[in-house]
Formats: C-alpha cells, sequence, structure tokens
C-alpha cells in the first residue's frame, strides 16, 4: 500500500513538472544554452531544471559575496592576465558561441536606432517585438542600441578603451569585463540612449510599468545588493519565470 501512495505521488509530481515545464517552454528554449559558474544545463533530461537554472542566470539574485572573499578570476586581454574585482567576480557567464549564435536573429530597422544590425535571440526577438507594439501603442516607441556581443568584441571595447585611457580596474567599474556581459547570452538589450539620460525618460516610465509582462527584467537595478552600478537602459529578456 505504501509503494503504492509513493507511486502516486511520483506519478502526481511527474504530471506537475510537464505542466510546469510546458508552460515555461520560452525560458526554457532560451536558457537552454546557459552555463553558469561552470554549471551546464541539461535541457532535454530535465526541463524543469533548466527553467530554475534560468532564473539563477539573472545577475542581480545570488547573495552578496561577503568582503574579502572576493573569487579568484582573471581575464586576458591584449595577452596580459587581469583579475577580476567586485562587482563582477563571482558572476562570471558561460555561453558557447556555437551555440548562441545559432538563434540570433537580427532586429528590424524600426526598432534600431542607428545604422548597424542588432541581434538578439529568436525568443527575445519576438518578445521585444511584442513588447515593442504596446509601447508604441502608448506613444513610447522603444529603440535598441546594442544587442548580442560575443566575448571577443567585448574584448575589443577593453582594448580600445585601455589604449584610449584608464586601466583595467577603473574601466570595469562601469564595463563588464569579457564573459561577464549579459550581452554575450544574446537575451540582453539597451535601449536608446543608453547612458544616464535614460533614467527619467518616458521610455525608462514605461519599461518599469510593463517590461514584466512581456519577460523583461532589469538586470541592474537602482540598488543592486551587489554593487552593480544603476543600468536602467539594460533589460534582459528571461520569459515568464
Ligand atoms: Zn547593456
Amino acid at each position: 500500500m505504501k509503494a503504492v501512495l509513493v507511486s502516486d505521488t511520483i506519478i502526481l509530481l511527474l504530471a506537475l513538472i510537464m505542466a510546469v515545464a510546458s508552460s515555461l517552454m520560452l525560458p526554457v528554449a532560451c536558457g537552454r544554452f546557459l552555463r553558469l559558474g561552470g554549471i551546464e544545463s541539461e535541457p532535454s533530461a530535465v526541463p524543469v531544471l533548466v527553467a530554475q537554472q534560468y532564473k539563477v542566470a539573472i545577475v542581480d539574485h545570488a547573495e552578496k559575496i561577503p568582503s574579502g572573499e572576493v573569487p579568484s578570476e582573471f581575464v586576458e586581454i591584449a595577452s596580459q592576465r587581469y583579475q577580476v574585482t567586485l562587482p563582477w567576480a563571482g558572476h562570471r557567464l558561460t555561453a558557447r558561441v556555437s551555440e548562441v549564435q545559432p538563434l540570433l536573429v537580427s532586429l528590424p530597422r524600426s526598432v534600431i536606432d542607428g545604422d548597424g544590425s542588432i541581434y538578439v535571440t529568436k525568443a527575445t526577438h519576438r518578445a521585444f517585438l511584442e513588447m515593442s507594439v504596446m509601447a508604441v501603442a502608448d506613444g513610447v516607441p522603444l529603440l535598441v542600441d546594442s544587442g548580442y556581443r560575443s566575448v571577443a568584441y567585448q574584448k575589443k571595447i577593453f582594448e580600445q578603451r585601455m589604449v584610449a585611457a584608464g586601466d583595467f580596474q577603473s574601466i570595469s567599474r562601469w564595463v563588464a569585463p569579457p564573459g561577464y556581459s549579459e550581452h554575450m547570452l544574446g537575451t540582453a538589450i539597451d535601449l536608446s540612449p543608453s547612458n544616464w539620460t535614460f533614467g527619467g525618460t518616458k521610455v525608462e516610465q514605461w519599461m518599469e510599468k510593463n517590461a514584466f509582462r512581456f519577460g523583461f527584467n532589469q538586470s541592474y537595478p537602482r540598488h543592486s545588493p551587489h554593487g552593480f552600478t544603476w543600468e536602467p537602459w539594460h533589460w534582459r529578456f528571461v520569459g515568464d519565470s
């Protein structure tokens, strides 16, 4: 009798897991390439676990790292090795280019600020365009000025800034070191203008109020417990998690 009860419970749990998994298809599909902190997701085997890992992928989710316990993490830029400092240390993201890039599609010109092409994952693309239609209807068009950026591209940004002026540590106060930028996941966008003048604009207010309905979160909120600088223009698609 006991065994029957246990197996019934397992069947019920499995049914529940399948229901939850199917309702989380977007984050599951989008999160399948995420590898964080050395943990690789296994999407086809256990979709619910992947969805949970996807939530963990939100940079501001983990506990604050106590001072004096900075993980030893390094990045290499122009053949030099630099230690990654807080708030980035402990938040390295890893996503395989070979798995992210096939998911990328370009955003239409109508939502891009400037002439270049901007790529995001298919799921991000779909959700963003739905959100954009709603924003336009409210008289607040959303313009994107950055999307997917590879680790190599992020390295170039650092190299250029280090040549122009400044050292690694001071630049990394404002710019994510290569391997720490959510833009490498293809799920992050920067809205225009991607600088301090964005705060307090109608677009910012609209996003604060509505973005969550389309699965977008602010990755670096005003009061980040990790000490990340507030980036009101930076949003990340996290699905309906
Ligand atoms: Zn950004």
